[in-house]
């Protein structure tokens, strides 16, 4: 079988990994003698209530799935490590950092965002590059994208805007009107939707692609000094994406090839791995910002806040049970430890309760015990609940107690200074504030002439399914970008109108 490739000869590898075959028991652990039939009365039926082993077999299964997640659902994961590579610790005392050489492991999942659990992965979407580093401080989550901006700068658009990604409620399809109204009546979408219809919208795999912590993050050094920073991990397998035909076969005849080639890569011992970077703001500069430096639709420009590279990351290690190791792992913006803390970002303070509740939603209260989330021993007052394995065995469970803690750790306090935060309590809709600039820059900067015709055609493909009203204010909203690629656009759509009245 030496031309099947490493996923699909799977099975046969396992047997080969085995010295004998194990003996089959029911889920108490006794052994079972007849596999091959349900317990009955003569040959033909009924089946007995007593055939425990059929019942709790088919009871279990009845159960197998849990929610899948709301955004993120299809994934892949694989495990490895980060090592540090510069210091950089005058800006953080996490542990993760402190010394040149030192190994943390991690998990990662690579994700698309709008599809199903059963979606194709070579589709024009964000793609989710989490990264889970298991700490001598506890996890630490890095829950980031292959962009380093996002549609929205304010949290409480995001359910109605992923809701414009997913399915039409009567229809049961994805529907353009949805899409594109949502994002003509919130110009701040426009800098991340240009990255989503230039070449970067469909990565080849997940390999080939860079990862962004995207939001702002305030790191904190032994001495209590603040910085806020970005953090980036550039692909060394260099960037590859999908030419959007190639990708439109491959929806059909291989909807699985990103979790496929990530999973042949590895068991091939091809590891892929990133280059970990930095960004730094001080807290002076942060004021003096022209722009919103903890706005998620603004990038810092690398001119101004340049790079600065303190690590690898090598993924070595295909997981071994899919459910357990990558439907299960549960990611938060909010497990951060000491020496990384939140910035004022709205939607990273969003993230910050919206993640943690949707665990308890999918995996139940208990979350952070499965085996993926936390390998380490937890000391809190936390008890009982669903599915709980990890009961802390005799220790008191309540605070303060006289009875042996566990007490705060008084060396971590200098990490955790008081921050001033001022200005009258409002809802500030920030819809009209500067959405165009960086979205110019990055139509003229960035993209060449190709690079720009493409994006201008995934457009136009994609927006003339719109209504017409929708398609005029789209291309209005365009023209603030650049006038001529509004007029590109428009006249894009003027040759689909014509085509299809042709047809
Ligand atoms: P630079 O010229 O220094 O950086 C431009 C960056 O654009 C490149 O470094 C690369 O990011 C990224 N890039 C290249 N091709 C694409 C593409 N097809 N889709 C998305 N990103 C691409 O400029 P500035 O830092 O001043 O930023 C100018 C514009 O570049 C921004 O407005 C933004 O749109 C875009 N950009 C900036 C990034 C940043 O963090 N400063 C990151 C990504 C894009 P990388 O090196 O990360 O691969």
């Amino acid at each position: 079988m030496a031309t099947r490739d490493k996923a699909t000869n799977q099975l046969v590898d396992y047997k080969n990994s085995l010295s004998q075959n194990d003996v089959a028991t029911t889920s108490h652990g006794t052994r079972i003698p007849e596999k091959d039939a349900t317990m009955t009365v003569g040959i033909r039926g009924p089946v007995l209530i007593q055939d425990n082993h059929f019942i709790e077999e088919i009871a279990h299964f009845d159960r197998e799935r849990i929610p899948e997640r709301v955004v993120h659902a299809k994934g892949a994961g694989a495990f490895g490590y980060f090592e540090v590579t510069h210091d950089i610790s005058k800006y953080s005392a996490a542990k993760v950092f402190s010394t040149i050489g030192k190994k943390t492991p991690v998990a990662v999942r690579f994700s698309t965002v709008g599809g199903e659990a059963g979606s194709a992965d070579t589709v024009r979407d964000p793609r989710g590059f989490a990264v889970k580093f298991y700490t001598e401080d506890g996890i630490w989550d890095l829950v980031g994208n292959n962009t380093p901006i996002f549609f929205i700068r304010d949290p409480i658009f995001f359910p109605s805007f992923i809701h414009t990604q997913k399915r039409n409620p009567q229809t049961h399809l994805k529907d353009p009107d949805m899409f594109w109204d949502f994002h003509s009546l919130r110009p701040e979408t426009m800098h991340q939707f240009l990255f989503l219809f230039a070449d970067r919208g469909i990565p080849d795999g997940y390999r080939h692609m860079n990862g962004y912590g995207s939001h702002t993050f305030k790191l904190v050094n032994k001495e209590g000094k603040v910085h806020y920073c970005k953090f980036h991990y550039k692909t060394d397998q260099g960037i590859k994406n999908l030419d959007v035909k190639k990708a439109e076969v491959l929806s059909g005849t291989d909807p699985d090839y990103s979790i496929r080639d990530l999973f042949n890569a590895i068991a091939n011992g091809q590891y892929p791995s990133w280059t970990y970077y930095l960004q730094i703001m001080t807290p002076e500069q942060a004021t003096a910002c022209k722009f919103n430096p903890f706005d998620l639709t603004k990038i810092w420009p690398h001119a101004d806040y340049p790079l600065i590279k303190f690590g690898k990351m090598v993924l070595n290690r295909n997981p071994e049970n899919y459910f357990a190791e990558v439907e299960q792992i549960a990611f938060s913006p909010a497990h951060l430890v000491p020496g990384i803390e939140p910035s004022p970002d709205k939607m990273l303070q969003g993230r910050l309760f919206a993640y943690g509740d949707t665990h308890r939603h999918r995996l139940g209260p208990n979350y952070l015990q499965l085996p993926v989330n936390c390998p380490f021993k937890v000391r809190n007052f936390q008890r009982d609940g669903p599915m709980c394995f990890n009961n802390q065995g005799n220790a008191p469970n309540y605070h303060p107690n006289s009875f042996g803690g566990p007490d705060v750790d008084e060396d971590v306090k200098t990490l955790y200074q008081p921050f001033s935060v001022a200005g009258d309590a409002y809802r500030y809709d920030t819809g009209d504030q500067d959405n165009f600039s960086q979205a110019r820059d990055f139509y003229h900067g960035v993209l060449d002439g190709a690079a720009k015709e493409r994006l201008i055609s995934n457009i136009v493909n994609n927006l003339s399914a719109a209504s017409a009203f929708i398609q005029d204010r789209c291309v209005r909203n365009f023209a603030q970008v650049d006038k001529n690629l509004s007029e590109r656009i428009a006249e894009g759509l003027k040759v689909v109108q014509r085509t299809k009245a042709n047809l």
